[in-house]
């Protein structure tokens, strides 16, 4: 099936081929492989194949495979590598932290203590506020 593609995207070349990776699987509409650059032992990336930067724009379906691909990984995971747990991590624009453009989820095992700043502390939101922007958020559905 063809998919959109950016030539200058790193994703993309991993998925075409063109450079190498430590590939754990390939489907039809994803591919998963090993993190380079990875926060604890393990860390890898469930990506669509089609480049689509973000959430809002991949079509549902292929972010629905992309889904399914990110359990396959973290099973694996989570039985082979016994971590004390396991973020499921996904970043849409560079305010959120995202540094290349093609929709992926992070596997991300967690070690006790590792500093990973993923974690907060919960505080009590204002309601009014919450109930404000909820209405908002129904209304842009
Ligand atoms: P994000 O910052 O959420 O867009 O995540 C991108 C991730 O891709 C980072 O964790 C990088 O370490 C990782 N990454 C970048 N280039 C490669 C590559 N060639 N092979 C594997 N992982 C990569
Ligand atoms: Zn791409």
């Amino acid at each position: 099936m063809s998919h959109p593609t950016d030539a200058n995207c790193i994703f993309c070349k991993i998925v075409a081929g063109q450079i190498p990776c430590f590939k754990l699987l390939e489907d039809e509409h994803t591919i998963a492989f090993m993190d380079i650059n990875p926060v604890n032992p393990g860390h890898a990336l469930a990506v669509a194949k089609g480049h689509w930067p973000t959430v809002d724009v991949i079509p549902p379906d292929a972010l629905g495979a992309v889904a399914r691909t990110a359990q396959r990984i973290a099973r694996a995971v989570m039985m082979e590598l016994r971590p004390a747990g396991v973020n499921l991590l996904q970043a849409n624009g560079t305010g959120a932290g995202q540094s290349v453009p093609h929709l992926h989820i992070h596997i991300m095992p967690r070690r006790p203590n590792d500093g990973l700043v993923l974690n907060w502390q919960p505080k009590p939101g204002d309601k009014a506020e919450i109930e404000a922007i909820c209405k908002r958020l129904k209304a842009a559905l």
